[in-house]
């Protein structure tokens, strides 16, 4: 018998299938099932990703991103070919070389919107450096972490410009 993997929605044989139980909205037991574990495992380490720059970026919001402006600008991202994992370390640098002048530049725009496109031009432009790039485990915050995460800095510069400098270039020029 075949099922559809949930990941990649290829038709697969069921008894080879890797399955995963879940309790569905009317209280029964039932499967989900994936081509292998390594394809579940890095599919919820992308749902994870993803979260995480969902926090990041309405962390350099300042506020919680409300509409659907910004999940769409990452999708975007990801159609382009980019994991939510290298995503994720292009908009944790850009938080981590944020600083005051930034923050104040954010008064100057009178929506969200123009905030989130700001932020995604940025990561536009690096995006490409933190292609195929791998964080390690023990160097990846939880969630519960970057909840926490209040502008810790421990930014090892280089003579390399940072998505903040490309920004404070882009605001004079
Ligand atoms: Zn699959």
């Amino acid at each position: 018998m075949l099922v559809k993997c949930k990941c990649c929605a290829r038709k697969i044989e069921k008894d080879s299938a890797y399955k995963i139980e879940h309790i569905t909205k009317s209280g029964n037991k039932s499967n989900y099932y994936y081509c292998s574990k390594d394809e579940y495992e890095s599919n919820e380490k992308e749902k994870d990703f993803y979260k995480k720059c969902q926090y990041t970026t309405d962390r350099i919001l300042g506020e919680k991103c409300c509409d659907n402006s910004r999940n769409k600008k990452l999708s975007e991202l990801h159609e382009k070919g980019y994991t939510y994992e290298e995503i994720y370390q292009c908009v944790s640098d850009l938080e981590k070389n944020l600083d005051s002048a930034i923050a104040n530049k954010w008064n100057e725009f009178t929506s969200s919107y123009n905030k989130i496109a700001y932020i995604f031009g940025a990561i536009n432009k690096e995006i490409d450096n933190y292609k195929g790039k791998v964080i390690k485990t023990n160097e990846v915050e939880t969630v519960e972490e970057i909840q926490e995460y209040r502008g810790r800095r421990n930014v090892t510069r280089s003579n390399k410009p940072t998505l903040m400098d490309i920004i404070k270039g882009a605001s004079n020029g």
